[in-house]
């Protein structure tokens, strides 16, 4: 055997069974002790908010129905048996599921937390927003991403117009907090006082409690209500009574961050992972997931126990999905494949009947719905999924971006366009990708090009927004969540 064929041999074998033995190691660390559930100084933060809300300067219409919109952070659509997973990862979702429409063709317009959710409050993609990653020219030493400008007209600030109490509460810190921007138009938005840095957000027990406390507080004005769950985000917390798998987990990368990152980098520079390690990590989340549904199940039950019914609206959807390995990627803001732009999007209410629907969506869709029910004016300029979805990622992160020996591959803007199946992403350097529903497709014309072509079409007449510079107050809230180093 040639000498370099030997050591790539012995080198992959040592690495794998270096990694076997890490992710056994670790899967037998003591169990963490629980994580509190809603604290004191939670309390205090939810009665301060309440308290300094603003009266309202309109009265609703008696028949106004609730609005609830329920964001499950990175979870992929394919990870739930609502969508055909074989765990029973979120059982009490697909059981509330069953007097909803669940949308099979959904698609995030984005692959993170940022611009998808400037989508979710504006209507439009992030090419008209603005809030989305800055050019290497554009990057000043500060954050890498634009807050939504000021200016822009929400969903919340539309609810409030037609005498909506608008409430968020928001456990995504890095992208969420008052700095971006998303929390226009709500009259009390819970975030960056939800302080918790042991797993680097506030768990989903504590997001449904204050939750729930919050409606026991309204009044008779209906409520705009929204909420971001964390839990299926890194860092994983894997609980007793929650593991989806006998495998060896990964489970708790807050006690090793340090391997966490070791394995992030070396997929993100080679295009390869030790297989154990990315099957645990793929556990740990399975894992998260399952007991974000036991916090979810316990919300939706809360709101119906607290008067929100079938007359009132309830949107379950997540901003993107995430990469365990897949196309050589890991986390997420690093592509547009199906396994970070396909969410799932369920939606329980009047003009949503039961059942499953093919229609292509995407997450700007759901605010011009939403308007509409609330008899509130559109959002200007909100732009409705017409006969191909597109995904658009801006860069990545700084962190990656700044080594070079691994931001060569996220150095470009990126554009998918697909007709619900397949999907072809168009760079900014020139390069074309096509893939389908089961991975990477060959280069076939046949359908490769009408869609490359509508891309084209689409682009023509549009100049990339850039949104406003955040502020470079919530340093920590991005390191706690992996987003610095
Ligand atoms: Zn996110």
């Amino acid at each position: 055997m040639d000498s370099r064929w030997r050591f790539a041999v012995l080198a992959t074998a040592t690495t794998a069974v270096a990694a076997g033995l890490g992710a056994y190691l670790l899967a037998k660390l003591p169990p963490d002790p629980p994580l509190p559930g809603v604290t004191e100084a939670d309390l205090r933060a939810l009665e301060d908010a309440l308290s300094a809300m603003p009266s309202l300067a309109v009265e609703a219409d008696a028949d106004s129905p609730d609005v609830v919109v329920i964001v499950l952070d990175t979870l992929r659509q394919d990870r739930i048996p609502l969508y055909g997973y074989e765990r029973p990862t979120m059982p009490m979702l697909t059981e509330w599921a069953e007097d909803a429409l669940v949308y099979d063709e959904a698609r995030s317009v984005t692959s993170w937390t940022l611009p998808s959710h400037a989508s979710l409050f504006t209507g439009q993609y992030p090419i008209d927003h603005g809030a989305h990653g800055k050019s290497p020219e554009a990057y000043d030493g500060g954050h890498d991403a634009y807050r939504l400008p000021d200016d822009a007209t929400t969903l919340a600030e539309r609810a409030r117009d037609v005498g909506y109490r608008t409430w968020g509460i928001a456990a995504n810190r890095a992208y969420l907090s008052r700095n971006w921007g998303l929390n226009q138009g709500f009259d009390l938005w819970l975030c960056e006082q939800l302080d918790n840095y042991q797993i680097g957000y506030p768990t989903a027990e504590r997001v449904t409690d204050l939750a729930l406390r919050a409606l026991d507080e309204r009044g008779d004005e209906p409520v705009f209500l929204f909420l971001n769950y964390m839990d299926a985000h890194t860092p994983y917390f894997v609980r007793d009574g929650h593991r989806m798998s006998d495998a060896p987990l990964y489970p708790r990368f807050q006690h090793d961050t340090r391997a966490y990152r070791l394995v992030r980098r070396l997929v993100l520079l080679t295009g390869w992972g030790p297989a154990p390690v990315l099957r645990a990590w793929s556990d740990a989340y399975d894992a998260d997931v399952s007991y974000l549904d036991l916090q979810v199940g316990r919300l939706l039950d809360g709101l119906e126990a607290r008067g929100i019914d079938e007359n009132d609206y309830v949107v379950i959807l997540s901003d993107h999905g995430e990469y365990f390995g897949e196309h050589g990627l890991v986390t997420h803001s690093k592509g547009l494949h199906d396994e970070v732009v396909r969410v799932p999007l369920i939606v329980r209410g009047p003009g949503f009947p039961a059942g499953r629907s093919d229609a292509l969506v995407q997450t700007q869709d759901v605010p011009r719905w939403l308007t509409e029910k609330m008899g509130a004016a559109p959002l200007p300029d909100a732009e409705a999924t017409g006969e191909r979805q597109v995904t658009e990622l801006y860069w990545t992160r700084r962190r990656e971006m700044e080594l070079s020996w691994i931001g060569h591959r996220f150095n470009h803007v990126l554009r998918g366009f697909s007709d619900g199946q397949r999907t072809v992403t168009l760079s900014s350097r020139g390069e074309v990708e096509a893939f389908d529903g089961h991975g990477s497709a060959p280069l076939d014309e046949t359908w490769v090009e009408p869609l490359r072509s509508w891309g084209e079409r689409w682009m023509a007449d549009r100049e990339v927004t850039e949104g406003a510079q955040a502020a470079e107050d919530d340093v920590e809230a991005l390191r706690s969540l992996g987003y610095m180093d």
